[in-house]
């Protein structure tokens, strides 16, 4: 072999029969690839034709520019020009790299490379490249990432009624209050618990409970506009946060959530018509305060509403 400055230094390699290398390369699963300077496809091993589509008999001596990405294609030949005359070096060659191969029908298939300056055979300079398919390894990591932001998204839903849980509370009331902090904007929040709860479920049972929980749900949160937040907090209370109102104003959102609570209904297998009502208690957070105790004041005005006789909406001063 006329090898000239070749920057592998071939070891061992003559001990055995060039053949070997040529059968694993035609049983390697990863695409083998060698290009010359000019950007000429000049081997290509079986596996190839997964990620092309083209078996390599056909794809040997054609351009390489077929296979790249757009973009990449018309600039190619101008970096391997820029190599082989000694003007750039190459961010590409020795690193293994994320990228894509176009694939005959179109379609960019992700793979990783490791490109390679193959040296100088009789005046012409080679370079080489293993590629690996990264389809599946990709669509596993797009399946754990839609797994994921379901997992987050149920760690932030009440599984019986589908509002946001408390958690979820807490962190819109942690980036609203931020946001309200830089707006110098008003916040209100609302606490609300369902009247005399415990006897529907003493007269009907815990599952016509459930039921009656998810239409006062439904009726709250259709009441509510669409920048109001409503959560179910635990048990049969809910908690509301009216971003950019003040108390005045969310007020009357929280009237219109109890008047249309008080108009619902479920229905019972025995034909039983069941109407539940719900107190509301409202603070203010004040811009720039912390909103914990905002959310005690909440919590006192309902325990106002229910005293002065529940099914009314109470606003802490
Ligand atoms: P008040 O008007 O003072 O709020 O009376 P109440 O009966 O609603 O209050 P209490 O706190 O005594 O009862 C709340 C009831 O809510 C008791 C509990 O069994 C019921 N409850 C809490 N969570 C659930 C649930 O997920 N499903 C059902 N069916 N009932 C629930
Ligand atoms: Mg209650
Ligand atoms: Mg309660």
């Amino acid at each position: 072999m006329a090898t000239t400055d070749s920057p592998a230094q071939a070891t061992m390699t003559t001990e055995l029969p060039a053949e070997l290398f040529q059968r694993l390369l035609d049983e390697s699963s990863d695409t083998a690839i060698i290009i010359d300077q000019q950007g000429t496809i000049r081997y290509l091993n079986a596996a190839s034709q997964a990620l092309t589509g083209f078996p390599p008999a056909e794809a040997i001596g054609k351009p390489i520019d077929g296979l790249l990405p757009e973009g990449l294609a018309e600039r190619h030949n101008g970096y391997l020009l820029n190599y082989v005359s000694g003007g750039l070096g190459s961010s590409v060659l020795g690193h293994v790299r994320d990228f894509a191969i176009r694939h005959r029908t179109g379609d960019m298939i992700p793979i990783q490379l490791k490109a390679v300056d193959l040296g100088v055979v009789d005046g012409v300079r080679y370079f080489g490249a293993f590629t690996v398919d990264m389809r599946e390894r990709r669509a596993e990591e797009a399946r754990n990432a839609a797994l994921l932001a379901q997992l987050e998204q149920q760690a932030m839903t009440d599984a019986l009624t589908a509002l946001p849980n408390r958690r979820a509370f807490d962190a819109e009331l942690a980036r609203i209050a931020a946001r309200a902090r830089r707006n110098q904007s008003p916040i209100s929040a609302g606490m609300a618990d369902i009247d005399h709860f415990k006897q529907v479920n003493d007269r009907y049972g815990h599952p016509v409970g459930d039921l009656v929980l998810c239409e006062v749900a439904k009726a709250i949160e259709r009441a509510a506009r669409g920048t109001d937040f409503v959560a179910r907090m635990g048990g049969e209370e809910f908690g509301m946060l009216f971003p950019d109102t003040s108390t005045e104003m969310a007020r009357l959102v929280a009237e219109r959530m109890r008047k249309a609570v008080a108009a619902a209904s479920v229905t019972t297998p025995d034909g039983d018509i069941i109407r539940v009502t719900i107190s509301i208690g409202l603070a203010a957070l004040a811009p720039g305060s912390a909103p914990e105790p905002a959310l005690a004041s909440a919590d006192a005005a309902l325990y106002q509403a229910k005293e002065q006789g529940r099914d009314r909406v109470i606003t802490a001063d």
